[in-house]
């Protein structure tokens, strides 16, 4: 017996590298924040009592950046974290972007997105090929929904987009040898194409 403290029900505690107190592993937030040296967005750990003003500090940062390079340092960061930005993808302008990320901080403050320790960093390439694909393959479906909301011209930039998302999910698909994905993923490209071509080209 003696003094020994008691399993803690928690699991792990982890010495905060901000206040420097023992945390539960689970109290653990992971941020993004900036780091002069390398000059880019950095992981960030900290224990919920102390994080809240380095998440302020990254949102003042961000939402007031003119520099493109920053901004896209912060968007690799959530996209590492499986967190992704159409906005960015479909070269919208700086305030637009920068705006949304200042939101997305926010969310990341509110606990609606929560980033992850292990999610940063894929079991292995297999892992990270998967999930680039899907992503992609999402990104596609969103612009192939988009363009039945839109009305020509702006359907055709949906369906270009739908189509080169579809190519570069393919593309990962071939690279990290997903034949059944390749397969799929080209036959469903080929049904938006010729639904492109019958519905939205104009009668033929
Ligand atoms: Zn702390």
């Amino acid at each position: 017996m003696g003094t020994a403290e008691k399993p803690d029900s928690d699991g792990q505690r982890i010495v905060c590298p901000g206040c420097l107190l023992a945390a539960p592993e689970s109290s653990i937030r992971i941020l993004p924040y900036f780091d002069d040296q390398v000059n880019g967005y950095v992981v960030l750990y900290r224990c919920e009592q102390c994080w809240l003003p380095y998440l302020e500090k990254t949102r003042a940062r961000i939402t007031t950046t003119g520099d493109w390079a920053e901004v896209a340092s912060l968007i690799a960061f959530f996209e590492h974290h499986g967190v992704f930005q159409l906005e960015f993808r479909r070269g919208d302008p700086l305030p637009v972007v920068r705006a949304l990320l200042g939101r997305m901080i926010d969310l990341v403050g509110a606990g609606a997105i929560r980033l992850s320790a292990r999610s940063s960093e894929p079991a292995n390439e297999a892992e990270a090929n998967a999930s680039a694909m899907k992503e992609n393959e999402k990104l596609a479906e969103a612009a192939y929904d988009a363009m039945y909301q839109s009305s020509f011209p702006t359907a055709k930039d949906c369906f270009d987009d739908a189509r080169s998302y579809f190519a570069k999910a393919i593309e990962i698909a071939k690279r990290a040898g997903l034949e059944d994905e390749v397969v799929r993923l080209t036959a469903r490209r080929d049904h938006i194409v010729s639904v492109y071509n019958t519905q939205f080209r104009g009668v033929r």
